[in-house]
């Protein structure tokens, strides 16, 4: 077990059994769309999440029978092995459903709440205290989650306000910005007056624009030091979603900022919701921060390589690899690290698949029906026939075994 583990940085932030912040690795995490009242689907999606490789797992707590369901959901979880740590997503009614209900507050590992949707008037400080309230009585960290969408309109009036008395005001997206802000750090510092830890406080302050989200949070990054969680809310859909998340958070994400991040993929109708699991960790691995799974190098295919059964072992391959990891994870550390290669012709393929731990070189078109395997920058076998995807399959198997056992010496 590391030091860290044992031992909190000051501002460090423990939510169930992970650490967030300080220096600890940047946390995935990701939420889910079923409803909280329907036990079944969410306990199963939340499984689903957490397979993928969610370490934090967010629920909407939205109504009383949300919030009557919420132990039942982590008892369930747990009876299953899961122990992945569950998060409130608490609006409107948060304050009374966390005093109501002291078995859901008492199985949450944090509570999420946007003080822009805590109440109005006089209400929003009492109904915001009786949260944070909950949140010290049951020793449970808070996200102050404050989002674009949802600003607090009384906080932003007075700003716009004070910025036309000045004699240089600023621009309306400055005080737009500054708003956000002030409102995530206004009100960690009432919850720190009412009694919560420094070391209970996440922050996160979402916008839906890349450009805006990365002045936001540099500003955040320099005006405290509380664990931020990072994410362009409304990211999209498709491939606009996932690019614009992925340019907005590796920008921050390189400059050190960024404790943990959460993808906000709009899915297809039915469509996978671990892929918003999947983009986090591509981000994080593809950037060198952390590593997840066996990442596969493929090169994109050209007029060289007509046929799509490169495209097909490429996909195989990765969701293979993808699909092993749940096991090979427990035994075979450091296997998250390896590279496969899997190329579509003798141009780059041989050259790209010496450089990763496994690569396979296959035939373009009017090229010798062969495949060359190469095993640590060294051509070793050469597949060929009806059956080169099972036989390349067998091959990484082996050298999993091989070179990720306990025993053995990681390469
Ligand atoms: S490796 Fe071959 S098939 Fe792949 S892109 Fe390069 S030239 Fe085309």
């Amino acid at each position: 077990m590391s030091v860290k583990a044992l031992h909190l940085v000051d501002n460090q932030v423990k939510v169930g059994r992970i650490v967030m912040g300080g220096g600890a690795p940047v946390v995935v995490q990701s939420m889910t769309n079923t409803d909280t009242a329907d036990i079944e689907a969410t306990v199963e999606q939340v499984a689903q999440l957490a397979q993928a490789g969610s370490e934090l797992v967010r629920i909407t707590v939205n109504n009383e029978a949300a919030a009557a369901a919420v132990p039942e959901i982590t008892g369930r979880l747990l009876e299953m092995g899961i122990d992945v740590p569950i998060v409130g997503d608490f609006h409107y009614n948060g304050h009374k459903l966390l005093t109501r209900f002291p078995d859901c507050a008492k199985a949450l590992s944090k509570y999420r709440i946007n003080p822009g949707n805590v109440g109005r008037g006089k209400k929003k400080d009492e109904q915001f205290a009786a949260m944070i309230e909950v949140a010290c009585k049951y020793d449970k960290p808070v996200r102050i989650g404050v989002n674009w969408g949802s600003l607090d309109q009384v906080l932003l009036a007075s700003m716009l306000d004070e910025n036309a008395k000045s004699t240089q005001p600023r621009p309306l997206d400055e005080i737009q910005r500054e708003t956000l802000i002030a409102s995530a750090l206004q009100s960690a510092e009432m919850a720190e007056n009412l009694g919560l830890a420094h070391n209970k406080i996440i922050i996160s302050c979402k916008t839906s624009s890349v450009q805006e989200l990365i002045k936001t949070y540099r500003e955040l990054a320099r005006r405290c030091d509380y664990p931020l969680h990072l994410g362009l809310t409304e990211a999209g859909m498709g491939s606009k979603g996932i690019v614009a998340s992925t340019a907005a958070l590796a920008v921050l994400l390189q400059e050190g900022i960024g404790d943990t991040i959460r993808i906000s993929l709009t899915p297809e109708p039915g469509g996978d919701r671990s892929k918003e699991v999947i983009v986090a960790q591509e981000i994080l691995q593809t950037m060198g921060l952390r590593s997840f799974t066996p990442m596969v190098i493929a090169c994109p295919g050209c007029g060289r390589t007509t046929s799509t059964y490169f495209q097909k072992l490429a996909e195989d391959i990765q969701a293979y690899l993808r699909t092993q990891m749940p096991i090979w994870g427990k035994q075979y550390p450091g296997v998250e690290e390896m590279n496969v290669a899997v190329m579509g012709c003798v141009v780059n393929g041989p050259g790209e698949s010496k450089h990763a731990n496994i690569g396979i070189s296959l035939p373009g078109t009017g090229e010798r029906p062969v495949a060359p395997v190469f095993v640590d920058g060294e051509r070793s076998i050469t597949l060929k026939g009806d059956h080169i995807a099972e036989e390349f399959q067998a091959i990484i198997e082996a050298y999993v075994q091989k070179n990720y056992s306990v025993n053995s010496t990681t390469p």
